[in-house]
């Protein structure tokens, strides 16, 4: 008998037999490693059950959070990109265009759309990074105005859910064109005395940042979320110092003034309609008051 040899070989499984745990099943924070089942964690609304890390999510998630039953009627949804410049790097925009459709099931990166808040009307738009990061070109741009136009037309609150790495290189000059298209048009919405809340979500960087998503009537944000013009690299390379700690984290950025408020996901629904609620009723008031001070005189 042999004590010290060993005869049979420790684990003889073949790969092929190897039971492996289906993917998609479990989730594992990448801030806290904590291991959630996948269910578990969208039920969670994406969000860490031990660290509260807030998952980047997207429009479809957003919508199904926010509206009503999941009840919205989309705007401009078969809206697509030119390709204005014919742009190529490691391959030609439009191809990125049909490749990145077909992975995502996304036309571009905003989907805009309107439907009810816990019983109020809004006009919502949402970005998805998952789409050339999120990244802003013309169809964002002009997605975005035409659903502030619509919010102005049917006289409903505005809501831009942003989540961009900034201009969209691909479409050049005319990503920057939008910056003062979607300003211009929040003007409009604000000279008609109608309510427009940004909120900014990991991450919100470059031109969406230097435009609309710092707009607000209400300029919030998810807890954690970068939020920034340039990258740090670039600054710390500019100005030549180590950056402060938390740097472009919301938290670093509600401190210094630029945002209202943090709000975690999972509050807001109820933390946008109680402040549109409140809106109305303030907007309710001055009303009455000008139509009081009418009368008088
Ligand atoms: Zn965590």
């Amino acid at each position: 008998m042999p004590w010290f040899k060993r005869v049979e070989k420790g684990i003889s499984t073949p790969t092929e037999e190897k039971k492996e745990t289906p993917d998609g099943l479990w989730y594992k924070c990448p801030t806290c490693k904590a291991v959630t089942s996948m269910a578990e964690h969208r039920k969670n609304m994406n969000t860490c059950v031990k660290c509260n890390y807030h998952d980047r999510i997207g429009s479809k998630e957003y919508f199904a959070i926010l509206f009503d039953d999941n009840a919205f009627t989309e705007l401009d949804a078969n809206m697509t990109s030119g390709d204005p410049l014919n742009f190529v790097d490691t391959k030609p925009y439009p191809n990125r265009v049909v490749a990145t459709e077909k992975a995502t099931g996304l036309k571009d990166a905003v989907r805009t759309g309107y439907g009810n808040l816990n019983g109020l009307p809004i006009t919502i738009a949402c970005m998805d990074f998952a789409y050339i990061g999120g990244s802003m070109g013309s169809v964002v741009g002009e997605k975005i105005a035409r659903a502030i136009d619509h919010a102005r037309k049917t006289r409903t609150p505005f809501l831009m859910i942003s989540k961009s790495g900034g201009a969209r290189m691909m479409e050049a000059g005319f990503s920057l064109m939008q910056m003062a298209k979607t300003s211009a048009k929040l003007a409009l919405l604000s000279e008609e005395k109608l309510p427009y809340i940004s909120l900014l979500t990991d991450p919100t960087t470059g031109g969406v940042t230097a435009s609309f998503a710092m707009l607000g009537d209400f300029n919030i944000a998810e807890p954690g979320a970068l939020i920034g013009f340039a990258g740090p690299r670039v600054i710390k390379e500019t100005i030549g110092k180590d950056l402060p700690k938390g740097f472009q984290s919301a938290e670093f950025v509600l401190e210094h003034g630029f945002l209202d408020f943090i709000v975690d996901r999972k509050e807001l629904k109820n933390r946008l309609s109680d402040l549109l609620s409140m809106l109305e009723s303030k907007d309710a008031v001055a009303d009455s008051k000008t139509a009081r001070a009418a009368k008088l005189s």
